[in-house]
């Protein structure tokens, strides 16, 4: 028998970042997928960096956590998110991991004496580790998304890989410029395509041509526009397809197939097309286009410096979350950031979080606002308001209840005070020595890791089953030695490692709390809109229950 060809799309970028390539990428793989094939994607990203788990959140954006335990770029949770598939690190690359196995292979003989040069070296294991990950995820069409911008400096060898793949292979490999169309003059409605032009033109320098171009602008594109993209960038006119600005990504494969996106692909790739199915997918939409209520949910958090959008991106998993639980509970949620360290200079603020129907204190790492955040969800627990905290939302929430409730006055995280005397979040013994021979990158607890419930909780009613696996990235872990006087005092852990040493939820029975519970490990990594997370689902039903 013949073997298949495996078929690649490239997506990469022009005119400037954040155009929306993840999500562009994401939505291509949802429409081929709709069509029966199975596809995987891969996220490439430039730097040097060998995964994301060192970069700084406040300016790459969330660090994305796969069952492996990859720390990687937040455009592979979109992927996830939209073909509801689990990922592996075999999806993700960066320069410094790709120079990283060159040079080990080279420093183990696996050369064989000859000369390693970074032509044609490195864009060789590019192209492995692509025919890898689709050999590894058994797909028929794999969708490469390259960061960065074409025509700059970093990306460039990722370009070369590509040339390379498709001088070997012409039929089997597509590229996708998405490039960004400026509208100005008077009322702002002019869509310029010049910088569109250019970035076309860059991308022919790096010896590859576009076969599409897809337009993301303020909105969609007339014909004059498509007619000039076309004659100047050497495609045909159906080839450029219109992603107009919208506020539901969600919506945006079906406003590519309004272009025939995904037929215009199978033609050039040369496959069979197969019947659309994105009934489902549409079902999704329109519940959360016509959800009834809208819930008020703040995000209490340390505050960035930077304004709401990096905010936004930092935690990006989050909202997704409560947007899809949101969708099956049948409330369009209405999210607001709040800065901790607002309620440390001015406690009467906390009054102030009363006209939330439910709060979540998200994941986050050293001591900026801590005790801000203490004090709101001890606001929380006291006034019955629905709270849900996330790893460090989790270790405080045990923090807090320790000194209200366990009469441990002073007790703390070793995070924030390591001389404490109840140290009820303390770090484990392995991480002790990591961090003491400062070696930081990829050493938390990451990754899945099974978790067994207790029979009779919130957290079992709400996933109905006994076993669960989620994913972690952590240093710290409560403390086996105050599990005792917690439980006294009334906190539930009602979901723990298999052999019951590490706590994974923490919470307060119904009885005493409409919803009061927190998670060692990230629900929100594994929310998908066609499967929203159960305790996100839980979660949005207890602030609907508020009203
Ligand atoms: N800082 C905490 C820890 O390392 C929580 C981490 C997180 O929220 N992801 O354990």
């Amino acid at each position: 028998m013949q073997k298949k060809s495996i078929k690649y799309i490239f997506v990469v970028g022009g005119v400037m970042s954040g155009v929306g390539k993840g999500i562009a990428s994401s939505s291509i793989g949802k429409i081929l997928q709709a069509r029966g094939f199975e596809v995987t994607a891969l996220k490439i990203d430039p730097y040097v960096n060998v995964d994301a788990g060192t970069m700084n959140p406040t300016e790459h954006g969330e660090v994305f956590v796969l069952d492996d335990g990859t720390e990687c770029d937040q455009d592979m949770g979109n992927y996830e998110r939209f073909l509801n598939r689990d990922l592996t690190g075999k999806n993700y690359m960066t320069t410094g991991s790709v120079y990283l196995s060159v040079i080990q292979k080279e420093r183990n003989l696996e050369f064989g004496g000859k000369c390693v040069s970074v032509v044609p070296n490195i864009p060789l294991e590019i192209i492995s580790r692509l025919k890898c990950a689709a050999e590894v995820a058994k797909a028929d069409i794999v969708i490469t998304e390259v960061g960065g911008t074409v025509g700059e400096y970093q990306n460039i060898l990722f370009l070369e890989a590509i040339r390379m793949l498709k001088v070997h292979n012409p039929g089997d490999v597509l590229v996708v410029l998405v490039s960004f169309v400026p509208a100005l003059g008077a009322g702002g409605n002019e869509l310029k395509t010049k910088p569109t032009q250019y970035a076309a033109r860059s991308l022919n320098s790096a010896g590859l041509q576009a076969d599409i171009i897809i337009a993301r602008a303020k909105m969609a594109l007339d014909a004059k526009r498509k007619e000039k993209i076309a004659e100047n960038c050497n495609i045909s006119e159906k080839d450029v397809i219109s992603a107009p600005d919208e506020k539901n990504i969600y919506e945006i494969p079906l406003n590519f197939e309004k272009d025939n996106l995904s037929t215009v692909i199978l033609k050039k790739l040369n496959i069979k097309p197969r019947a659309t199915d994105l009934k489902e997918w549409r079902k999704l939409i329109e519940k959360m286009e016509n959800a009834k209520y809208t819930s008020q949910i703040a995000i209490v958090g340390k505050y960035f410096g930077s304004g709401d959008f990096f905010l936004t991106d930092s935690y990006i998993s989050v909202l997704e979350a409560i947007k899809h639980a949101g969708a099956v509970v049948g409330v369009n949620p209405s999210v607001k950031w709040i800065d901790s360290e607002e309620f440390e200079k001015q406690p009467q603020k906390l009054k102030e979080l009363s006209v939330y129907d439910g709060i979540i204190i998200p994941g986050g790492f050293g001591s900026r606002g801590i005790e801000g955040k203490i004090s709101v969800i001890k606001y929380c627990r006291e006034n019955k308001i629905p709270y849900f905290g996330l790893c460090y939302g989790m270790q405080l929430a045990v923090t807090e209840y320790a000194r209200h409730m366990a009469g441990m006055k002073v007790a703390n995280t070793t995070e924030i005070n390591s001389k404490t005397p109840f140290p009820v979040v303390d770090i484990m013994p392995e991480q002790k020595k990591n961090l003491k021979d400062k070696n930081f990158g990829a050493t938390m607890r990451l990754g899945a890791y099974p978790a067994v419930l207790k029979k009779g909780s919130v957290a079992f009613s709400a996933y109905g089953v006994s076993e669960i696996s989620e994913r972690h990235r952590h240093r710290y872990e409560v403390n086996p030695e105050f599990i005792g006087k917690l439980e006294e005092a009334g906190l539930v852990f009602s979901g723990t490692s298999p052999d019951g040493r590490l706590m994974e939820i923490a919470e307060l029975p119904h009885s005493k709390h409409p919803f009061f519970l927190g998670t060692q490990f990230h629900p929100e990594l594994k929310s998908r809109p066609l499967n929203p997370h159960p305790l996100f689902v839980a979660f949005m039903k207890a602030c609907v229950g508020k009203k």
